[in-house]
């Protein structure tokens, strides 16, 4: 593995990495941890203030790694004990984004900035079980490890880059940005109703009156075959009636790639910009009300889609006599992996696959 792909390995989930954890990185964090947390404990038991071989070597070493940081964490630490080793973890993984960050060239930017989205990791923490459609193929989850990874995915010269095979018209690129978003063959239409079919299952879940909305009539507006919207819920939050559309973004294409390079979230956002410009006008004149669900092609999720999927989890749960928090994790899992799974899968079928 690449040098720089090791150390983005071994982020935290809930940054940028695949839990690739290096104990040394976090060694340090963990043992001063463990001694404040256990000093009125050694107090109680010998009667006397005890001093632990190594702590001050491992205090120096840490303030080194987090210059004008570690004050403040261990001042903190006498209000809030218990949460340091977390706190101290966590700014040692801020770190080495920070730094791959700068290492990184416009691409690698958009990518780590993609893949540290909120939810975006929920792949990773999937307990695989078939029966809930939890199981990624091993072959899929080496493609979605090198994705994230910012290893190639498609085994082609630069140079002489070959035309896609499906669509035969754009070219392939190693990183498989075309792959994932080419329109041939269904499989992006596949990708987007499969996050779409599982918010409905959660809406139904929640009691949610809802329906898939069908291009063929009656359709979403009466009288006219558009379709503004992927599902129309009857009894939405109060009283009203909505039109969800749901849109899936790649970060990677040109009109974005800069720009996801400088800001997080760019790829939804822009999702759900173009989406509102496109139907809210034409919902709202046929009387319900619209809102767009964008996703990255990461897994990133548009603000919109967040607060509409807090509200469908909050009713999912209560129906259902489950913590929100089961259900939120259950959901973000499924929609991500969903997302991974079908980039994956246009990834291989467009051949020339990295097989390592
Ligand atoms: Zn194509």
């Amino acid at each position: 593995m690449h040098a720089t792909a090791r150390k983005g390995a071994r982020g935290n989930t809930m940054l940028n990495g695949w839990a690739g954890t290096s104990a040394t990185q976090i060694a340090e964090a963990a043992f001063i941890a463990s001694v404040l947390e256990t000093k009125q404990l050694r107090a109680d038991i010998s009667g006397k203030e005890l001093q632990v071989p190594g702590f001050d070597e491992a205090l120096l070493s840490l303030a080194e790694k987090l210059p004008g940081k570690l004050h403040d964490e261990l001042t903190f630490t006498a209000i809030s004990i218990g949460k340091l080793q977390k706190k101290l973890s966590r700014l040692l993984y801020d770190k080495t984004y920070e730094k791959l960050l700068r290492q990184a060239d416009e691409r690698g930017q958009a990518r780590l900035r993609e893949i540290s989205q909120q939810y975006a990791g929920a792949w990773l923490s999937v307990t695989p079980i078939k029966a809930l459609n939890l199981v990624m193929e091993p072959r899929d989850y080496r493609v979605c490890l090198r994705t994230w990874l910012g290893l190639p995915v498609h085994e082609i010269n630069p140079a002489y880059p070959p035309a896609c095979p499906a669509c035969k018209k754009a070219l392939l690129d190693k990183w498989g940005d075309h792959s994932v978003v080419c329109a041939k063959h269904c499989d992006r239409i596949s990708k987007h109703d499969s996050v779409r079919d599982i918010i409905k299952c959660y809406l139904s879940y929640g009691a949610l009156s809802s329906r898939i909305v069908q291009r063929e009539t009656p359709g979403l507006i009466v009288g006219k075959k558009d379709k503004p919207a992927d599902i129309f819920v009857s009894n939405w939050h109060g009283g009203k009636s909505m039109a969800f559309d749901i849109t899936i973004v790649s970060p990677m294409q040109k009109k974005l790639r800069a720009r996801a390079a400088k800001a997080a979230g760019v790829a939804a956002e822009e999702g759900e910009i173009s989406k509102i410009a496109k139907c809210e006008d034409k919902c709202r004149k046929a009387g319900f009300d619209f809102t767009p669900l964008a996703f990255s092609t990461y897994g990133g999720y548009g603000e919109e889609a967040k607060s509409v999927l807090k509200y469908i989890i909050c009713m999912a749960a209560d129906r259902l006599g489950l913590t929100r928090s089961a259900v939120a994790t259950r959901i973000r899992q499924k929609i991500s992996l969903a997302i991974m799974k079908h980039n994956a899968n246009m990834i291989l079928t467009r051949g020339y696959a990295c097989t390592a």
